[in-house]
């Protein structure tokens, strides 16, 4: 997909079916507004570059008047005063209200993204609503631990929000990036200002509607479309944003961490691009490493960060193993992402001589010994995942802990959990989503300390 930065091609007309679009203005303190400039941007469907949509087009000043409202809901709305069983409780409801409108919503994501259908339905809408549930059962669970101190004092930790958290995300997928980063920070308390990618704003904007009816109050969670290069910037430089947290390429994980560091010094957390290595060693069954090795490279499409696009094979079974993966590239069916004979749906611009390219282009690669598979598995500036394919425990306990990424998949790949820490190692970015690790992102840690009863300092 291009961006606005690199320049849109123009739309074309198309006669395929298009999900009735209800959103497509901006969400500030509870209301859905038009861009101060009055501003839009055209959505397009990617099967047809058809434009579907005209969406709000903030800037600036859209993100000025979000961080506004954001900011009075942090500093005197009820969502941080209340408690975490309450916060939890409208999480839940929200994720409900998900759960009941998923056609509706999957066929917003898919006629935006060119992502199958079924595919949002049944595993993006179940992440959003699973993320939603899981973080809103740690609502209320957060707290910080006691201390006995030296000379006569006592402490203890509080564990308080970290306020407003400014939060960027890609298009690949519009709905669990949604929620991996909206779902922690609203069980920690605090308030949000989301950027979708310009590409896909549909099914952002209709969960800022549902987290509305759900009962978050007004002003919590703010929806800004726009350009990376405008809004985003105002975000990551915005001197009243407390946290910046960002899904996206390496290159503008870098732009931000700079933005941030000469505004206002906000922390940041990064989840950047990968080149992930599997390594598929020659005791593996042929037919599951197929399996796993293909699926894990063109799993959406090969749109997916921790795509493993450089697949080492050991020397023996190489030969099997690239007959049986060309079989498969063969037999995939590219086409209307609505339709459920179809593997895979359209794919825009895609840039092969690029580092990280993106899509579903794997390298093959043969290796004769586990040692030179870790050099080589390890020769890239990222460290998003890697994948191990063996029966032998020795052998995937020493690759395991010998490749530097931050997610492992042995005898699997793509496999996420909501309990299973999420991120990078290297260039692929710091910090992490999903699990508690995540939610301690949306946290910072005040300790209290006073003298106990008779102590030398009364
Ligand atoms: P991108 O970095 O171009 O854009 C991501 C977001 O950043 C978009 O919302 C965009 O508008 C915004 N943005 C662009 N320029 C900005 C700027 N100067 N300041 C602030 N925001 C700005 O990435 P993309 O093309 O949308 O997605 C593809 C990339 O994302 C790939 O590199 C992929 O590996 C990576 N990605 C990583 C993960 C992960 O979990 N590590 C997940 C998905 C995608």
């Amino acid at each position: 997909m291009s961006s606005h930065c690199d320049g849109d091609s123009n739309p074309t007309g198309s006669s395929l079916k298009i999900p009735e679009i209800k959103f497509t203005k901006l969400f500030i303190n509870g209301e859905f507004v038009d861009s101060v400039s009055g501003k839009t941007l055209d959505t397009f469907d990617p099967r047809t570059g058809e434009v579907i949509a005209k969406i709000s087009l903030g800037d600036a000043e859209d993100v000025n008047l979000a961080v506004k409202a954001a900011r009075h809901a942090f500093d005197h709305g009820p969502w941080p005063r209340m408690s975490g069983f309450e916060r939890g409780m409208i999480m839940m409801k929200f994720a409900d209200l998900i759960q009941e409108n998923a056609e509706e919503i999957a066929a917003l994501d898919t006629v935006n993204g060119g992502k199958l259908f079924i595919f949002c339905k049944l595993i993006d809408i179940t992440t959003a609503s699973r993320t939603l549930r899981y973080y809103a059962g740690a609502a209320d669970k957060i707290h910080g631990t006691v201390l006995k101190l030296s000379k006569g004092l006592q402490g203890y930790t509080l564990k308080e929000p970290i306020g407003v958290v400014g939060s960027i995300i890609p298009w690949n997928f519009p709905t669990a990036m949604f929620f991996m980063k909206t779902a922690p920070a609203l069980a920690a308390g605090c308030t949000i200002i989301l950027k979708p990618a310009e590409q896909t704003p549909l099914s952002a904007l209709y969960y800022a509607h549902l987290a509305k009816l759900a009962g978050v109050p007004d002003g919590v969670l703010n929806v800004v479309n726009g350009y990376g290069c405008t809004t985003g910037a105002a975000i990551s430089s915005h001197m009243d944003i407390d946290k910046v947290t960002f899904t996206g390429s390496t290159e503008v994980g870098r732009k931000i961490m700079m933005a941030a560091a000469a505004s206002n010094l906000k922390p940041v957390s990064l989840e950047l691009g990968g080149k992930s290595p599997m390594l598929i060693f020659d005791d593996a069954d042929i037919d599951q490493a197929a399996d796993i090795a293909f699926r894990g490279m063109f799993f959406n499409k090969g749109e997916i960060c921790v795509a493993s696009s450089r697949v080492f094979v050991q020397e023996d079974i190489y030969e099997k193993l690239e007959k049986k993966l060309v079989e498969k590239a063969k037999a995939t069916v590219v086409g209307d992402p609505f339709d459920p004979k179809v593997h895979q749906g359209p794919q825009d611009d895609m840039t092969i001589a690029k580092e990280e390219i993106f899509g579903p282009v794997l390298c093959l690669m043969k290796f004769k010994t586990m040692e030179e598979a870790i050099e080589r598995a390890n020769i890239t500036a990222y460290g998003l995942a890697a994948g191990i394919i063996t029966k032998n425990l020795n052998v995937a306990n020493t690759v395991s802990r010998s490749i530097r990424a931050g997610v492992i998949w042995i005898n699997c790949y793509t496999v996420f959990d909501m309990d299973c820490p999420y991120g990078g190692y290297k260039m692929s970015g710091f910090g992490r989503d999903f699990g508690l690790e995540a939610l301690d992102q949306y946290l910072q840690t005040k300790s209290v300390v006073t003298p106990v009863h008779n102590s030398p300092w009364y």
